[in-house]
């Protein structure tokens, strides 16, 4: 939104509610401001500059533009005044993470765009703290408070690259909620990511991962990522094959841990693009819609009430999702458990190994639905590990490591976490 303060040649542009450009004509100069609200009167100006009855106008982008460029064209130097960057001490963590396990934040801070970044590292590295950085907080364990700097992404925006009227590149700020962009691609006709609907979580952490589910993994629609290096402030963009994606794990998550901040994702999508519709029960869901008629939010739709009527709701039950990666064992060891389980659910890799579902162990193993009061296995999906309610994350971590033993006495087979463990 675009305002005047009245009678004046003073224009703001409002880019969000913590966030604005103030370019004032200052005789023959203009001085381009823009200013971060972190303050409450700061806040309240924004919130006055967008109502009706204060001292300003409504104007359009182009009047706005012609103060904005004039401070550019005639030469002038576009002041650019950041508020500084202030992190908060001791900020509890459990809002902020899907598990909801007690932990604060020995500092925390915010960040909406690249700058803030470099400056948050800038401040984590001269006051020597280690850094933490945090998404959506659906994919993480706090083994206890977090020491150092936990620097949350906000970056915000949603761009398109390019359009060829049928494929499309866009890209979104690694703070935009990973469903809301996969609904927004959705409205706009792009198919791909329809079947990674409702995974919690932010576009920044989703390579992290390479989060997948119904047959989809991103990187099948992964165009490259920019990231800030953690040692520098420099950017860099990644394509495909440096980020080397895997079954739930990327070079972020091996040889580049702890190096990068991810601040930008684009990925390929496509206006006709295949549906995908041979995993779980999405073809079930789907029969009462003639084949020919499917759409991509069809697929959508599907894939939401699926994972509605088996995971549990983070705003509901404290869980971070699949708790354990499913296991890969050799040919000969599933031919072995096969021959004791005969029903075991396995699927034969590429490679010639066999990939295991970890739920089907962890539930054979006697785990499904045990409650340990404060914290448990979930009754309808044994992966999921739940915090019914004041658990801390060591007695969570206790949980796993018993379900991991008892998995690999029965069957033999290691089980590795895919939730991250934090401070452990
Ligand atoms: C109910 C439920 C269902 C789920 N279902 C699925 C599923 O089907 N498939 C799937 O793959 N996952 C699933 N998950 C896991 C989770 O949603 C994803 O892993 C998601 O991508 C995590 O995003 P986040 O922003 O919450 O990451 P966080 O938990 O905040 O962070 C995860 C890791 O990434 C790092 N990180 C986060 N953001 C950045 C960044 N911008 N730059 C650098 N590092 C960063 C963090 O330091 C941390 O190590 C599920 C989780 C829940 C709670």
């Amino acid at each position: 939104m675009y305002v005047r303060l009245k009678g004046t040649g003073q224009v703001y542009a409002i880019e969000g509610p913590t966030r604005f450009w103030d370019c004032q004509p200052i005789g023959s100069r203009v001085r381009c401001t823009e200013v971060i609200a972190q303050t409450w009167p700061e806040k309240q100006r924004i919130l006055d500059m967008v109502s009706d009855e204060g001292p300003w106008e409504r104007i359009e982008a182009h009047e706005f533009g012609k103060t904005a460029r004039a401070a550019s064209s005639l030469g002038m130097e576009l002041f650019t005044q950041r508020t500084e960057l202030t992190p908060k001490k001791s900020v509890p963590l459990a809002p902020l993470t899907t598990f909801g396990v007690k932990a604060s934040a020995q500092w925390f801070v915010e960040a909406c765009d690249v700058s803030d970044v470099r400056e948050a590292l800038t401040w984590a590295s001269t006051h020597s703290q280690p850094l933490t950085v945090l998404g959506g907080g659906s994919n993480m364990l706090l083994h206890q408070d977090v020491e150092g700097l936990v620097l949350r992404i906000a970056i915000k925006g949603v761009e398109l690259v390019q359009e060829d009227g049928e494929h499309v590149q866009v890209s979104a700020g690694a703070g935009e909620v990973w469903h809301d962009f996969v609904m927004h691609t959705l409205d706009q006709g792009w198919g791909g990511l329809e079947n990674l609907s409702l995974i919690p979580g932010s576009v920044g952490a989703s390579p992290m991962q390479n989060i997948g589910a119904y047959g989809v993994e991103i990187k099948d629609h992964f165009a490259w990522l920019d990231a800030v290096n953690v040692a520098d402030g420099s950017l860099k963009r990644f394509g495909p094959e440096e980020c080397d994606f895997g079954y739930r794990e990327s070079v972020f998550k091996r040889g580049q841990k702890d190096r990068w901040v991810i601040v930008r994702v684009a990925f390929n999508l496509q206006r006709n693009a295949p549906l995908r519709m041979g995993y779980g029960a999405i073809e079930q869901e789907l029969q009462h819609v003639p084949v020919s008629d499917r759409t991509a939010r069809d697929v959508s739709e599907a894939v939401i009430r699926i994972r509605q009527s088996k995971l549990p709701d983070p705003s509901v039950v404290g869980n971070a999702g699949s708790f354990f990666k499913n296991p890969t064992v050799s040919a000969s060891v599933a031919e072995s458990l096969l021959v004791t389980y005969p029903d075991m659910p396995h699927f034969p890799q590429l490679s010639g190994d066999v990939k295991l579902a970890a739920g089907w162990l962890i539930e054979q193993a006697g785990w499904k639905g045990v409650s340990r009061g404060t914290h448990g296995v979930h009754d309808k999906q044994a992966l999921v590990l739940v915090n019914h309610g004041g658990a801390t994350g060591a007695e969570v971590w206790q949980l796993a490591q018993d379900v991991m033993a008892s998995v690999a006495d029965k069957f033999g087979v290691h089980l590795e976490p895919e939730v991250n463990q934090i401070g452990l």
